[in-house]
């Protein structure tokens, strides 16, 4: 990834791509003191940008950093980067993290990099295709106890896990995994939050230990728009069974109908297509 054409913002100024670099010293690296986005453009207008940059600083705040960027340069920054590269339809990668200048796990006087690198990411709308679902493993690793890891955050050690989990479910021939939290309870998938339908309502795992994500927030006020009821619960693995629709959402992966989860089968219905088209419209206005 690291040898293409085209320009990466860097610390307030955009450099060649090619010459992002940093040390294999840096504290984010050895650590884990390293916090990202993951964004998307769509026709040139970056999906909630500002959402996206108040919960990255809020994450470095969680990982006992700032980032010496405000929400309003940040913005910015990701639409000159965004412009640079000459991209309509893309991903936005932010990235912050503790610098090479002290090499223990106290670190409080490091400086703090930022980057924003983006990429031609087109957003695949084909319904059909969506409407058959994907097939998700049940990951062995669990959504750490909030008292154990800052779960809130998008911290990049927090991926760890996440990378594992995806590796084994893709080698068991799965698209994702879903992940439990620490009590055994349905949490979120890998890269995405996940919600179900039954009897016509929305049910989602409350968002007490993984991210609440800015795409779950948007299909929670859609939902709502249409006058879908929207529960927001504990829910038990072995509760599958019984409910109807399944879908997971994320900036990566919109609405994606689920059809499996391990050994429990789901119909992509009627609430799933409405809630990926009501998606499309609501990042393409
Ligand atoms: N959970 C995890 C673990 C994620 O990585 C993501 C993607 N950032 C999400 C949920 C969904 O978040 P968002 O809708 O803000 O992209």
């Amino acid at each position: 990834f690291d040898q293409r054409d085209g320009f990466i913002w860097y610390n307030g100024a955009l450099v060649p791509w090619r010459d992002a670099k940093l040390h294999v010293l840096s504290h984010g690296l050895h650590y884990g003191s390293c916090v990202f986005e993951g964004e998307r453009a769509y026709n040139g207008k970056i999906f909630k940008s500002r959402e996206h940059s108040e919960r990255f600083r809020r994450s470095a705040e969680i990982l006992d950093f700032e980032i010496p960027f405000s929400v309003e340069e940040l913005d910015a920054a990701k639409d000159a980067t965004l412009k640079a590269n000459k991209l309509l339809n893309s991903y936005v990668r932010p990235v912050a993290w503790r610098g090479s200048e002290m090499m223990a796990v106290a670190a409080q006087h490091s400086t703090i990099n930022v980057a924003i690198a983006v990429w031609d990411w087109p957003s695949m709308f084909d319904i059909a295709t969506k409407m058959k679902g994907i097939k998700l493993d049940i990951a062995e690793y669990r959504r750490p106890d909030p008292q154990t890891a800052p779960s809130m955050a998008k911290a990049a050690g927090l991926y760890m896990i996440c990378t594992i989990s995806k590796h084994r479910a893709e080698r068991r021939g799965y698209a994702d995994a879903l992940m439990l939290d620490w009590q055994g309870r349905v949490a979120e998938c890998t890269g995405a939050n996940v919600f179900f339908v039954k009897d016509g309502a929305l049910h989602t795992p409350i968002a007490d230990c993984f991210l609440d994500g800015i795409t779950r927030r948007t299909v929670i006020d859609l939902a709502k728009a249409r006058g879908i009821e929207v529960i927001e619960r504990r829910i038990m693995p072995d509760e599958l069974a019984s409910l109807e629709e399944c879908f997971i959402c994320g900036t990566g992966a919109e609405v994606t109908p689920v059809a499996e989860i391990g050994p429990y089968k789901f119909v992509p219905g009627a609430i799933s297509r409405a809630l990926i088209e009501d998606y499309d419209k609501a990042v393409n206005a």
